[in-house]
């Protein structure tokens, strides 16, 4: 008289990933446990179930720690900075990814090199700026006015284009620069998917026209909760323990109804 579905998401099930989130399908490290298969999602749209955002995922690259390596500088394909990098990890995987194709760089001078807590060393080092820009390929000019930019502002302490935390902006001027390999192929980008049932807050499972299906129930990464395309740490747990209960609540007040 009540289900409630609560088996996680589908990360674990490639066939999956690759019809409804492609691009995570490019991640090459599975945040999660073999029964994120996506079996709860299945069960429910074989009773015309509607699923929804399943292309939402959270992706994290390990840039950090140490929070000392955000003093460097990422860059995508066209040379150009795309956030600040003191982000939050997640926020830094899920741009790489999704908005910039898996192509970053992550650029450090002498002084601001770090081999971080991932293991991440420079895969090109370069005299000057614009050797690096060579050596990446990066369209000419590009990364040396990015650069330029920056040090002029960092000259200051100050990243108006993007706000990173002061005590992280300081001038990387002193050779030899480095590149570290931030793109999808050559570094850890960890993802767990975050689409799923369609669903109310009190955990009823929705089809497609908007009518609840009587008696089923669903919550955390079954679900398609607040996580998906607003995910930080924690949002996932909180999501699931919360609407885990509401739909737990919602089944029992049923099964007294019924
Ligand atoms: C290393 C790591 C770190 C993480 N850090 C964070 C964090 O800091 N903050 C955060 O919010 N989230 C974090 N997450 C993600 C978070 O743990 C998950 O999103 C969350 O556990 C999902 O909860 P859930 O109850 O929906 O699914 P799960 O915890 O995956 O539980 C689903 C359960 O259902 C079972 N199951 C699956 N299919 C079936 C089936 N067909 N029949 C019966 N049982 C089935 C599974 O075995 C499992 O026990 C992290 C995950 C990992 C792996």
């Amino acid at each position: 008289r009540g289900v409630v579905l609560t088996a996680g998401g589908f990360i674990a099930n490639k066939e999956m990933v690759a019809r409804y989130a492609p691009e995570t399908s490019r991640a090459n490290w599975r945040v999660g446990t073999d029964n994120d298969d996506g079996s709860g999602i299945q069960m429910a749209q074989s009773v015309g179930a509607d699923a929804i955002r399943m292309e939402a995922a959270s992706i994290t690259i390990p840039l950090y720690p140490p929070k000392s390596i955000c003093a460097g500088v990422l860059v995508n394909a066209s040379g150009q900075r795309f956030l600040n990098e003191d982000a939050y990890a997640g926020q830094i995987g899920q741009q790489a990814l999704f908005r910039q194709n898996g192509r970053c760089w992550h650029l450090l001078d002498a002084d601001s090199y770090v081999v971080n807590e991932a293991f991440m060393e420079a895969k090109v080092v370069e005299e000057t700026w614009e050797e690096l820009e060579a050596a990446l390929k990066l369209p000419e000019g590009s990364l040396v006015s990015t650069m330029d930019l920056y040090n002029r502002h960092a000259e200051r302490g100050e990243d108006p284009i993007f706000h990173k935390r002061s005590s992280l902006v300081r001038p990387l001027t002193k050779p030899p620069f480095g590149a570290l390999d931030v793109t999808v192929e050559g570094s850890i980008y960890a993802a767990f998917t975050l689409g799923g049932l369609h669903t109310l807050p009190t955990g009823e499972v929705l089809r497609s026209d908007g009518s609840a299906i009587a008696g089923l129930y669903a919550a955390g990464r079954t679900t398609s909760g607040v996580s998906a395309f607003g995910y930080v740490s924690g949002a996932s747990l909180a999501d699931g323990m919360i609407f885990g209960r509401m739909a737990a609540t919602s089944a029992v007040a049923r099964v007294r109804s019924t």
